[in-house]
This record gives structure tokens, C-alpha cells and sequence, in this order.
């Protein structure tokens, strides 16, 4: 465990393997782990540090104005139109496409940006209550029993990754539980990861064969992901607060 992680509630991980285990492998679609597959962790054994999942984002292979991340992750985790009544920039957003643009250049280009899953997390640091938490295995969370809603973490999240929900929901999907007056952000689609899959976003983008998203273990050297930074640059956003993401960027 990174020093700057705390102790994972072990209610809450309890609850995430429960859940999971509700929905067994059904959101997985046979034959579309096209990126390192994960090695599903046994129900009763707890979360380690043997692996850290990551993310690559290869900006180059992402389509023009596609949104297909965005969309399979509001689809698998129940947020899209969770909150109609709020005001569009008050809504819930897991991932979402950004522009960055060189000021001295004018070039641009368009990325997807979700919680960075940093290993020096400034949303846990400053979490009064222990709500906001770092699995041994790099994916952050947030255990929505215990989080008073103060929003301490909305602002210290360097990516703005962090939103609040305002309004009653329905119909929730029961791998993702989320409440009012809660802080929650995106979770590496965790109840996927420790069945052996992967995460939502991910899968969508192979399967439209843009392939801009590997997902995988960050530790291990022969996983494609690892294999692929070994390969090429890639970038931290942010790279100048040194929060080791579990996120990286090629591209940009
Ligand atoms: Fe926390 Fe933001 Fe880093 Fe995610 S990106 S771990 S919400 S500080
Ligand atoms: Fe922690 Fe919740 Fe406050 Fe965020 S809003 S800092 S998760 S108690």
C-alpha cells in the first residue's frame, strides 16, 4: 500500500465483490477482450497489491467526435440521464471528451478524461471521513455510506473528475449504487475488473475498432498495456504534480 493510501473498508469491499458476484459475467460480452484480459480475483480473497490497473489512452486513434466511451459508460454505470432536472454543467460525469489546445500553436486535440486513478490522490488526502479511497490495486472509490457530501474532494480533484448528485435516482443499475447528496466518480468499472474483465469504456472502443484504450496491470511487464508504455511516450495529464496516475496519454 502506497503511503498515502488508507485502509480499505472492508464492509465496502465486501459489498463490491457481493455485487459483482450478483452480476456475475452477464455485462461482458463473450469474445471482446481484445485488450490484457484481467485474471479474476476469488470472491473471499481480499484486494492486493500485486497488480495496479491502468488505463493507456492512445489520443491519435480516437475518432473524430466520437463519444462511444462516453456513452458505454453511462450506459453500464446508470448516470446519463440520472438528473434531468439539474442544470446540464451540475450533472453527473463520469468520463466526458475535453479539448486541449497549444496556446502557441492553436493545435488541438480531443481526449477522454475521467478520474486519473492517481497513486498520490488528492480526493482521498483530504476526504475527512475516509469516504474517498485507494484500493491496494490503484482503482480509487468511494464508499457512498460514509460520504457526507462536503465536496472537499470535487475540489481538490486537479481533473475535475468528481461530481455531486443532486436529485433522487431511479432505476440504478445494482453493480453501481449511488445516492443523493453523494460524491462519485468514475471506478475503473471495478465490479467488471474483479470478475476478470474490463472496464466499459474500453471494451466499446474495441469494439468499434478504434482501439485507442488499452486497459491492463501496470506492474506486470508483459501486459499489453505495459508493453505498449515500453514501446511508446506516453504523458501523465498534469505529469508537473506528480500524483502517478493509473491513467496515461500517448498522443498529446
Ligand atoms: Fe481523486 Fe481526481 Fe485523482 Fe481521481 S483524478 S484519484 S478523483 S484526485
Ligand atoms: Fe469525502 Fe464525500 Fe467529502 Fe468527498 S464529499 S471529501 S468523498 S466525505
Amino acid at each position: 500500500m502506497s503511503e498515502n493510501s488508507k485502509p480499505v473498508d472492508p464492509s465496502r469491499r465486501e459489498f463490491v465483490v457481493k455485487a459483482s458476484a450478483a452480476t456475475s459475467a452477464a455485462a461482458i460480452a463473450p469474445g471482446v477482450f481484445l485488450t490484457a484480459p484481467a485474471s479474476a480475483r476469488p470472491a473471499d480473497q481480499p484486494v492486493t497489491g500485486d497488480k495496479r490497473w491502468g488505463i493507456l489512452v492512445d489520443t491519435n486513434k480516437c475518432a473524430d467526435n466520437c463519444n462511444d466511451c462516453v456513452t458505454a459508460c453511462e450506459t453500464e454505470n446508470g448516470w446519463g440521464d440520472s438528473e434531468p432536472n439539474s442544470a446540464p454543467e451540475q450533472r453527473t460525469q463520469w468520463i466526458r471528451t475535453v479539448e486541449i489546445k497549444n496556446k502557441s500553436t492553436g493545435y488541438a486535440k480531443t481526449l477522454p478524461l475521467m478520474c486519473q486513478h492517481c497513486e498520490t490522490a488528492p480526493c482521498v488526502d483530504v476526504c475527512p471521513t475516509g469516504a474517498s479511497f485507494r484500493r491496494d490495486d490503484g482503482i480509487v472509490l468511494v464508499d457512498k455510506h460514509i460520504c457526507i457530501g462536503c465536496r472537499y474532494c470535487m475540489m481538490a480533484c486537479p481533473y475535475k473528475a468528481r461530481s455531486f448528485i443532486h436529485e433522487d435516482l431511479h432505476d440504478q443499475k445494482p453493480w453501481a449504487p449511488r445516492g443523493k447528496g453523494t460524491v462519485e466518480s468514475c471506478t475503473m468499472c471495478v465490479h467488471r475488473v474483479d470478475e476478470g474483465g474490463t472496464p466499459a469504456c474500453v471494451e466499446a472502443c474495441s469494439a468499434e475498432n478504434h482501439n485507442a484504450l488499452i486497459f491492463g496491470d501496470l506492474y506486470d511487464e508483459n501486459s499489453e498495456i505495459s508493453r505498449e508504455l515500453q514501446k511508446h511516450d506516453s504523458v501523465e495529464l498534469r505529469g508537473d504534480l506528480g500524483l502517478n496516475t493509473g491513467v496515461r496519454y500517448r498522443g498529446i
